[in-house]
């Protein structure tokens, strides 16, 4: 069986030869301010960050602030997010996530996990999304593809998102907490994705448990 030590070396190796393949682009989504981004990333659930973007471009000007979100009829604003699927319930959770911010932090996004995961409709993957592109607070981003990959990678054997983030929190130093999530994002997307593992394209493929699967 594998020691701490042996993961954590394997771990670094993992880090160095992903991190120069991918860009250094924190996030895709295109925002001017840390509350286009928690809307953007609220949007994002089992979308594209490009369909998004396109989205938000006519979306933020016309809702400029959590109050303007707030006074919104919800039919209206689900139509306007429409095309980013599953439009019902994301209506709903910017609707909560803006009343909390304004009857809790003056209609202003706060910096912190704890106060961040207060909102409704914003859970720890929204969080550390906002907080490292935002804010560049060090945080591990668990998304579906930072969960098949932790696994396939022999990382964790846990499946809840959060337990994920803390055994690779424990993995890794914390200046390379945001890089790494988002180095097995893009790595998941290209060549490790949930249909097909493409190992013979993977250049961590030596350093896989699961690459005769
Ligand atoms: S070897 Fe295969 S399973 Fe492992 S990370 Fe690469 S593509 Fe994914």
């Amino acid at each position: 069986m594998e020691s701490k030590k042996q993961k954590t070396a394997r771990v670094k190796e993992i880090f160095e030869i992903l991190d120069p393949l991918y860009t250094r682009e924190k996030t895709a989504l295109k925002y001017k301010t840390p509350f286009q981004l928690l809307i953007s990333t609220i949007l994002s659930a089992q979308c594209t960050d490009k369909q998004v973007n396109t989205v938000t471009k006519t979306l933020f000007q016309k809702y400029r602030s959590p109050a303007d979100f707030l006074s919104a009829p919800i039919s209206a604003l689900e139509m306007d997010i429409r095309p980013t699927g599953f439009f019902r319930n994301k209506a709903k959770s910017i609707k909560g996530c803006c009343q909390g911010l304004v009857e809790e932090f003056g209609g202003e996004v706060p910096a912190t996990m704890a106060e961040l995961i207060k909102l409704p409709g914003v859970g720890r993957k929204t969080a550390n999304c906002v907080l490292g592109a935002a804010f560049d607070v060090p945080g591990v981003v668990v998304d579906t593809h930072v969960k098949r990959l932790a696994v396939r990678l022999g990382l964790t054997e846990n499946k809840r998102p959060d337990k994920i983030e803390m055994d690779l929190q424990k993995l890794l130093p914390e200046e390379r907490w945001r890089r790494f999530s988002d180095i097995l994002i893009y790595h998941g997307r290209a060549v490790c994705n949930a249909r097909k593992a493409d190992h013979g394209a993977c250049a961590v493929f030596s350093l896989c448990p699961s690459n005769a699967i």
